[in-house]
């Protein structure tokens, strides 16, 4: 009876480890949800460098323009005060040209002006989202790493305890093995307990001394009389 039980203390310990690492490869981060962070990261980085490439564009059209109205005023400004014209109605309509072109190149100079600040502004958001982008990757990168190791080993590791209680469950009676399957389902998975201390190490509770005395040669299944779990000894295991 005490081998039995013995080989019933060793299904238990086999299941309560089958169970354990079936929970923590249930909850294992394959980094799904964090990859959506991500995603939605390099949807806001795309935005700013759309913007930002956008900006550069129209402060490039306008040093264009500037450009080109800076010229403009220079010829209109030869043709005004080279002594090529003599019409005071052409003279002033090409001094009033030139104003106007002055006008024009403020209007200019202002809009380039802001517009440098905001391009500045914009690279400067880039970068600090390219880096929020780049330390979230290579976060995700280690998750998906940890994820794999750890439930390849986690799965090897079922395999062997899978073949394990498979070899233990051959060796045991089968009405012994109904008890403890029975025992287990309406204890919380765990059917068999160890008395340290003379008390049983799942509910905590004294074991009678009747009882001890009784586990020394055991000839049927001892029980702890609160939990009702079975009972096997300390130096047994
Ligand atoms: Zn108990």
């Amino acid at each position: 009876m005490k081998q039995q039980l013995v080989l019933l203390y060793q299904l238990q310990k086999t299941d309560s480890q089958i169970e354990a690492d079936e929970v923590e490869l249930s909850k294992l981060d394959n980094g799904e949800v964090l990859a959506g962070e991500l995603e939605a990261e390099e949807g806001k980085l795309r935005e700013l460098q759309d913007r930002l490439a956008a900006a550069q564009a129209e402060l490039h059209d306008k040093q264009l323009q500037l450009q080109g109205t800076e010229d403009d005023r220079k010829n209109k400004w030869e043709q005004t005060y080279g002594g090529m014209v003599s019409d005071p109605k052409e003279l002033s309509a090409l001094e009033r040209k030139i104003e106007e072109l002055d006008r024009r190149k403020d209007k200019l100079e202002e809009d380039i002006i802001l517009l440098l600040d905001e391009v500045e502004a914009l690279q400067e958001q880039v970068n600090q989202k390219q880096a929020t982008v780049g330390e979230m990757s290579s976060r995700l990168d280690a998750v998906r790493q940890h994820f794999a190791r750890r439930s390849a080993e986690l799965s090897t590791e079922l395999k062997q305890l899978v073949d394990q209680r498979s070899a233990l469950e051959a060796q045991i009676k089968s009405d012994l093995l109904d008890d403890y399957e029975h025992t287990r389902q309406h204890s919380g998975n765990v059917a068999v307990a160890v008395v340290e201390a003379k008390a049983c190490s799942a509910c905590h509770t004294s074991v009678a001394g009747n009882l001890l005395g009784e586990l020394e040669e055991p000839t049927r299944i001892v029980r702890c009389e609160s939990c009702h779990r079975i009972l096997v000894l300390d130096e047994w295991t």
